[in-house]
């Protein structure tokens, strides 16, 4: 029987394949192998390739998440995990060499978002987080010195005055007053305006 160019093709073709098939392991260490020998090379090779074909090695890695979206996200947050020393460090020289530009980014920022982070703000002061933030500001301002977050406890939850035992309920919230030793900056009691001035 007498082959035409074609089926001669096709017959190689074929043969080729299965070598390929049954021989992975080989291919793959002959691969490997010459990587190694041509590191260089295949390194240039691989920067030219990707360089070459971006679009196309972005459209795959796009279909690829879109396809693994939980494997992308796990791998991300193992990723995250094992090099959050890294990222740290990193994070922290970039801000080091940039801050001139973070600076002017953020200034910026609250320029063109002025009535916006106002609003932020606005709505920030009137939550938990955000009366305590500010009133144990004026604490620290004062001289406070002391475990802010027991003592904002201490001055949440006290009903009463510590000397004179009268309702601190029945007065304005500015009228309940952290009392502190001014000497070495810590917190004494919670007292009333009346009993705060006459301690001074
Ligand atoms: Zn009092």
């Amino acid at each position: 029987m007498v082959l035409t160019e074609e089926q001669k093709k096709a017959r190689k073709k074929e043969a080729n394949r299965k070598y390929r098939e049954n021989n992975t392991e080989k291919i793959r260490e002959q691969r490997r192998e010459y990587n190694k020998k041509n590191k260089e090379k295949a390194r240039e090779y691989d920067r030219k390739y990707r360089e070459d074909n971006k679009e196309q090695i972005r459209e795959t890695q796009r279909l690829w998440r879109e396809k693994n979206t939980e494997k992308k996200r796990e791998y991300d947050k193992k990723y995250r995990e094992d090099n959050k020393e890294k990222k740290m460090e990193y994070d922290k020289k970039y801000r080091e060499d940039n801050k001139e530009q973070i600076n002017e980014k953020k200034r910026d920022f609250y320029k063109n978002n002025k009535e916006k982070m106002k609003e932020v703000k606005r709505a920030y002061s009137k939550t938990d987080a955000g009366i305590k933030s500010r009133i144990t500001k004026t604490w620290k301002h004062r001289g406070l010195v002391d475990n802010f977050d027991k003592v904002y406890e201490r001055w949440e939850y006290t009903l009463f005055c510590d000397l004179c035992r009268c309702d601190l309920d029945q007065c304005t919230k500015s009228v309940k007053c952290m009392d502190h030793d001014h000497a070495n900056g810590l917190f004494r009691n919670i007292l009333c305006r009346s009993c705060n001035v006459k301690r001074g």
